[in-house]
């Protein structure tokens, strides 16, 4: 028994920290320069005893302007077609920005089963973020770090009842 997470959200929110931290391996490189990753990858997951596979959807970091919607938009679009379930990241440092809530339509359009995290979420300056994030309507947000690896024990308690359902 076995599931797929996607990990989607805009670029710079965080998803290659914590794909690389979830496969244990520098598979998806992190980097602040654009281009630096491209599209989806795949990888095998651990966390505690649970075993997934995971995809980071990257390939957005070199897109600019008008064609970032677009690409995103299918990007994503074939990221929750792959997987049983998404994991939906924002950054709690940035709070809750438009771009977020395209993202947020596409899930709720797709129907996709969506953990909501507000990353970034270490120290105080994330508490306004991670209440903001209450307003995409995807419930209540898992509050992470995936850089310092803070908050990946509640992650797992809301993977756990999947891993018994696929
Ligand atoms: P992606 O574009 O969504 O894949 O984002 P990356 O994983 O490449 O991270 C973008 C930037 O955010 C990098 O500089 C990371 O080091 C930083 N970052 C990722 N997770 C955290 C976190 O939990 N806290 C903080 N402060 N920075 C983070
Ligand atoms: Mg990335």
């Amino acid at each position: 028994m076995s599931f797929t997470l996607a990990i989607v959200g805009r670029p710079n929110v965080g998803k290659s920290t914590l794909f690389n931290r979830l496969v244990g391996k520098k598979l998806a490189l992190v980097d602040d320069t654009p281009g630096v990753t491209r599209d989806l990858r795949e990888g095998d997951a651990r966390l505690g005893d649970l075993k997934f596979t995971v995809i980071d959807s990257a390939g957005l970091e070199d897109v600019t302007d008008d064609s970032l919607q677009g690409r995103m938009r299918r990007l994503t679009e074939r990221a929750v077609e792959m997987a049983d379930i998404c994991l939906f990241i924002i950054d709690a440092r940035a709070g809750v920005t438009p771009t977020d809530q395209v993202f947020a339509e596409i899930l709720r359009k797709k129907n996709a089963h969506v953990i909501l995290a507000a990353n970034k979420a270490e120290g105080k300056n994330a508490d306004a973020g991670v209440l903001e994030a209450y307003s995409l309507g995807l419930g209540e947000p898992l509050r992470l770090s995936a850089e310092h690896g803070e908050g990946m024990d509640e992650l797992y308690h809301m993977l756990r009842p999947l891993a018994e359902e696929f």
